[in-house]
């Protein structure tokens, strides 16, 4: 009889304490003002649950794990302190298609063993090993081209006549491969199979454009939990069970959110933007009408109602300091200020959430679209900064436009629209904005920091 400290009770000890590290960690990464300390706990989590894993039985090639470990951590160091705050979703799509592709090789790599040694595996645990080959590659292609379209590397939409039918074709004849390797258990076959759900993410990936981007980051995002829970099955390894489940299902939920907040089915975000091309009408008329930051700063002081609504601009500006600054004089002028958080705002779940939390904006100014909407039609001044595809009327009246069904802030409801933003420059859709064209929206045009700087100024003057 081994002691009762034995290694195996150990590790799986360690790998209990990380679950609980884990769950915690992430429900407090559900609120901005715990979120920092859930990422912690998460992390304290990952690393007992790494160091446990190096107690197993048959461990080989320490140095190149710890080597890999090492050269990995120092990067994501680098870059993680460098990125900047924008740039954050390419930096999230890039390391969660690592995490689908690390779920996909490992996948492989026990498929080779049992190709090609006396290794052998269950039914079960070779079915989870394809479908977590399968899916993982998805997400590490599909993630990385998404990385690609955010960085603004690749051209937002990429499609050719018939891509919707040679895609499902693609993907059946991919699952048919995995059903062939499942048979007949060789390098070559699990290479082919493996190498047909890279391109599968690839080809998938390619059309989706718009302002449907939200939607597949967190469908990969969950792909890629479910691929490591599946290799978890398959190494046996209680921690990575755990991990990519939780990974699965947040990443499940904030998916279906997401699809939800655009208007849209799964099915309609991968199958459906074929064929329309993007509305090059966009509700173009007329000139645009300007204002000057002392003008528009006199609308808003002296209205009794004030909707803000911020948008990836306020973001890319850092600006959200100088608007809670703003913000705080229109409140002590006797103004009425909330905001209005489109969940789509900005460039990942909860952006702009964490822009005002990061500024002390208190959560009660803060309302949803579906709270916010019935109140801009009592709103003095609508103020736009830094957004524009989550307030383009295009989305709720052009059926040609590709963002035709996604809900918007409904900001044209307003008996004013002030819009900051630089130029004429287009949102992450690529279409133009018929709002900014109307007759009750002013431009102010600017980089969002310095023409909030002018609204301050402005009210100084009073
Ligand atoms: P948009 O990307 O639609 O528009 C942002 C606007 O900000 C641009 O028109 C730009 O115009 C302006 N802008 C940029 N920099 C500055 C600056 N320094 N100062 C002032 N204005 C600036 O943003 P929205 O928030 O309205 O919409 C988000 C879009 O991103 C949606 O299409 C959404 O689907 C997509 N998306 C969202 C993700 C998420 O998870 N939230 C993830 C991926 C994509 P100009 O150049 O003229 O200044």
């Amino acid at each position: 009889m081994g002691g009762f400290f034995s290694m195996s009770l150990l590790i799986k000890v360690s790998y209990f304490v990380a679950a609980v590290l884990f769950i915690v960690g992430l429900r407090r990464m559900s609120a901005p003002a715990t979120a920092r300390g859930g990422i912690v706990w998460a992390g304290v989590g990952m690393v007992i649950a790494t160091l446990a894993t190096f107690g197993t039985d048959g461990m080989h090639n320490q140095v190149l794990i710890i080597s890999a470990l090492a050269s990995a951590t120092v990067l994501a160091w680098i870059s993680g302190k460098k990125v900047a705050m924008t740039d954050m979703p390419q930096m999230v799509a890039l390391y969660n298609g690592m995490g689908g592709g690390s779920a996909a090789f490992i996948g492989a790599m026990e498929l080779f063993k049992a190709a090609n040694t006396a290794h052998s595996m269950s039914p079960v645990a070779t079915t989870l090993a394809l479908v977590g080959v399968f899916i993982g590659g998805i997400s590490l292609s599909g993630s990385l081209i998404a990385f690609g379209k955010l960085q603004g590397l690749i051209d937002k939409r990429y499609t050719f006549p018939g891509q919707n039918i040679f895609n499902a074709l693609f993907a059946i004849a991919v699952i048919a491969a995995g059903v062939y390797t499942y048979m007949h258990m060789e390098t070559m076959n699990i290479w082919i199979f493996f190498g047909g759900a890279l391109v599968l993410g690839i080809l998938m990936t390619m059309p989706i454009g718009g302002a449907d981007m939200p939607v597949v980051i967190s469908l990969y995002n969950a792909f890629t939990g479910l691929a490591v829970s599946f290799e978890g099955y398959v190494l046996q390894n209680e921690a990575m069970i755990i991990a990519g489940m939780l990974v699965g299902a947040a990443g499940t939920l904030l998916t279906q959110l997401m699809a939800k907040a655009m208007n849209r089915s799964l099915g309609n975000v991968l199958f459906g933007s074929m064929g329309g091309g993007e509305s090059a009408s966009g509700g173009e008329q007329g000139e645009m009408k300007e204002v000057e930051g002392a003008d528009a700063a006199i609308m808003m002081a002296y209205s009794e109602r004030v909707i803000i609504v911020p948008g990836y601009g306020l973001a890319v500006a850092q600006a959200q300091h100088k608007l809670w600054e703003l913000t705080q004089m229109l409140t002590n002028n006797g103004v009425d200020v909330k905001f209005a958080i489109h969940p789509v705002a900005g460039r990942m779940p909860g952006h702009m959430n964490v822009l005002l939390a990061e500024a002390g904006v208190p959560y009660d100014m803060i309302e949803d679209m579906e709270d916010i909407n019935p109140q801009f039609n009592q709103a003095d001044v609508a103020l736009v900064i830094g957004a524009n595809d989550v307030v383009n009327p295009a989305a709720r009246d052009d059926p040609g436009s590709s963002i035709y069904g996604m809900p918007i802030l409904e900001v044209d409801n307003s008996k004013n629209v002030i819009v900051i933003k630089r130029g004429r420059g287009t949102g992450f859709a690529g279409i133009q904005n018929g709002l900014f064209f109307k007759d009750n929206t002013k431009m102010l045009f600017g980089d969002a920091q310095e023409a909030v700087s002018e609204l301050i100024q402005g009210m100084k003057e009073l």
